[in-house]
């Protein structure tokens, strides 16, 4: 580790600050009183707002420009994003950019390799680089993210008190409000974002690239609001979904797909299914091989794994319907024979080592 880094005094002291007062006003608030169901409901309602303006808008739209939203849905996102308390969209961003650039390095701000508690929390309660202009140039053009950022504190007081005061007036519980549908809602959305930085790092598969620590985990995606699969994001971060099939639990892309079909987003960036199909042969081909180390199956899985990887890159390019026609057919001989090898080279007891 590098020299001791100076504490950031006031999300340490927020942090740290409101865990406190939770574990004293919520026993005391127990003693007298019970929540209304209504207040309960409300608040995990908010819980999930704001979650996902969080993974839809400071995730996927503002730190990797998966797709372009209306001015409108833009500020909508911009206001439980703030409500969401988690710094302004600029500086998430900035650091979001470095944690996908420099993963698992030093200079990823919420490296897993410090320590599972360092990339849940502890890396917030130490000073971090000033932010970088040249990392985020294309967000910092934006007015309403330069007016957050500016008047982050004041934003993000303001959108909290006002929704506490909203909650409290509709249930005419002001202080059921203040402790549920603010602070209680702060703690359950803080740890659950944390957790694609935390968990989201360390349990789960490797599904689509072994090269960094990212993994899939279908119990973390519905903690997450669909940020679960995050092995695929980390190898595909301009992806607008995050969990790709269909029976993916990824909310957020339900919610971006939603804005589309109604004409509030456009620009839907998705990967090539033949590219990640490729990427994915590209993987396994690699694992063998250096599982294999030397055999003369080494040669076979080579020659296929050529022959596909030529075709499934043409096949991304191809419009014309009867080439696509064509080479699929061809693909199909090919991808048999493939899984054929797969299948066989699993028995082979060189693999089991
Ligand atoms: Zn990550
Ligand atoms: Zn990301």
């Amino acid at each position: 580790m590098g020299p001791m880094k100076k504490i950031a005094w006031t999300p340490f002291l927020y942090i740290a600050g409101y865990h406190l007062f939770l574990a004293v006003a919520l026993p005391l608030y127990f003693i007298g009183h019970t929540p209304s169901a209504g207040l309960i409901w409300t608040m995990i309602g908010l819980v999930f707002l704001s979650g996902t303006a969080i993974t839809a808008g400071y995730h996927r739209c503002y730190s990797h420009n998966c797709y372009k939203v209306h001015p409108v849905v833009d500020a909508i996102l911009l206001f439980f994003g703030t409500l969401a308390t988690q710094g302004s969209a600029l500086r998430w961003a900035n650091d979001h950019r470095l944690h996908h650039s420099y993963v698992d390095t030093d200079k990823d701000p919420y490296s897993v390799k410090k320590g599972l508690l360092h990339a849940h929390i502890l890396w917030m309660f130490f000073r971090s680089e000033p932010i970088d202009p040249k990392v985020i140039s294309d967000l910092t053009r934006r007015k309403m993210l330069n007016f957050q950022h500016k008047y982050y504190g004041l934003c993000m007081v303001i959108a909290n008190a006002s929704v506490f005061l909203a909650v409290g007036w509709i249930f005419n519980d002001y202080l059921g409000a203040f402790l549920f549908a603010w602070w209680v809602r702060t703690f359950l959305l803080h740890h659950t974002t944390w957790c694609i930085n935390s968990l989201a790092h360390f349990w789960g598969t490797k599904n689509y690239s072994q090269e960094h620590s990212a993994v899939d985990n279908y119990l973390i995606s519905l903690l997450t609001y669909g940020e679960g699969y995050h092995n695929y994001h980390h190898t595909f971060a301009y992806d607008y979904r995050n969990g790709i099939r269909w029976y993916h639990f990824d909310p957020t892309k339900w919610l971006i797909w939603i804005l589309y079909k109604l004409g509030l987003a456009t620009d839907l960036k998705k990967v090539n299914n033949y590219r990640i199909a490729r990427h994915l042969l590209l993987q396994h081909k690699d694992e063998l091989i250096r599982k294999l180390k030397e055999s003369e199956a080494i040669q076979k899985v080579q020659e296929v794994a050529e022959r596909l990887s030529q075709k499934l890159a043409k096949m991304q390019s191809l419009l014309d319907p009867k080439q696509v026609r064509d080479l699929k057919k061809s693909l199909k001989e090919d991808w048999r024979q493939w899984r054929l090898i797969l299948k066989s080279l699993q028995k082979d007891p060189l693999l089991r080592a």
